[in-house]
């Protein structure tokens, strides 16, 4: 499919804007890569929502919700470039040249991604590439999916006396993934992965070869910080099925670590709270 016809798209856009979008256009073009973070509008910065509304064309990725979507001005043209496994709609070399063509033309640009720009998003190689054309260019972070999808499943990534760390690792690989296992299971903290539910599978062979005790608690979190998250709680040594009989879809992220017996400890206080109210 064209990139230019998909669906998503809430405004047509010809390739070319026309002369009220192009006296609108301000001369000195400018790139922002927005993190809009995980999901929840409300979630996004006060700045990332000041660019969308001010922006003279949207690029937008899969991972930006709908939510977010329903934000954008209607007579902003949006473009979807999106990147969802296996349906690349753009080439990313392609996808630079136009936000840099669209820049030197004098726009001012929303590249908005989900969750944060430089947190496995490529943000970097974008923001490397418009510098290198001249592009004026600036990044906006978003809150990054492992924070907003921990916080709003209960779950604390770090707490005292429970976990002193976090590591984010991408599931993401063309073929095995170069990751230190043992190091990763000798952090004894934390561990989020990103892009890791076709890889369940791998994650749990090397995090048990590694020596990670099989009983460590692991949370599945699908769809998160949208109204239809879904967090799955279960122990490493079940995370592969536990995706498969859940019938886990992306986005998703898998967490593992002590931190996530914390959930359960959470619950009970407020029901511990109701019954003593009760009583
Ligand atoms: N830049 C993004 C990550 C992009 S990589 C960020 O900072 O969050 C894409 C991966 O992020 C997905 O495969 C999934 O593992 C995770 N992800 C992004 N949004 C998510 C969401 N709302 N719920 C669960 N996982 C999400």
């Amino acid at each position: 499919m064209n990139y230019l016809q998909h669906p998503n798209i809430s405004a047509p856009f010809s390739g070319q804007l026309d002369s009220v979008d192009r006296a609108r256009a301000s001369q000195i073009g400018k790139v922002f890569l927005v993190g809009a973070g995980p999901g929840d509008a409300e979630l996004l910065t006060v700045k990332a929502l000041r660019i969308i509304q001010s922006a003279d064309i949207i690029f937008y990725d899969y991972l930006v919700s709908a939510e977010i979507r329903s934000l954008f001005p209607k007579t902003t043209p949006a473009i979807y470039v999106g990147k969802a496994k296996n349906q690349h709609s753009i080439a990313q070399e392609e996808l630079n040249q136009l936000l840099v063509q669209q820049a030197l033309s004098g726009f001012t640009v929303c590249r908005i991604k989900g969750g944060d720009p430089f947190v496995f998003g490529r943000g970097g190689e974008e923001l490397m590439e418009l510098r290198s054309a001249g592009v004026e260019s600036e990044v906006v972070p978003g809150i990054t999916s492992a924070s907003g999808c921990a916080t709003y499943a209960d779950i604390p990534l770090t707490h005292r006396g429970v976990s002193q760390g976090c590591t984010f690792v991408t599931g993401h690989a063309e073929k095995s993934l170069d990751v230190n296992w043992s190091a990763l299971a000798q952090l004894n903290h934390t561990l989020v992965f990103y892009m890791g539910l076709t890889r369940a599978g791998d994650i749990t062979r090397e995090l048990l070869n590694a020596g990670m005790d099989s009983h460590t608690p692991v949370a599945i979190i699908e769809n998160g910080c949208r109204k239809n998250q879904r967090n799955i709680i279960t122990e490493l040594n079940d995370l592969s099925d536990a995706v498969l009989r859940e019938q886990v879809q992306s986005p998703a992220l898998i967490i593992v670590g002590q931190v996530v017996n914390l959930k359960a400890e959470l619950a009970l206080v407020i029901e511990q709270q109701a019954m003593s109210l009760s009583a």
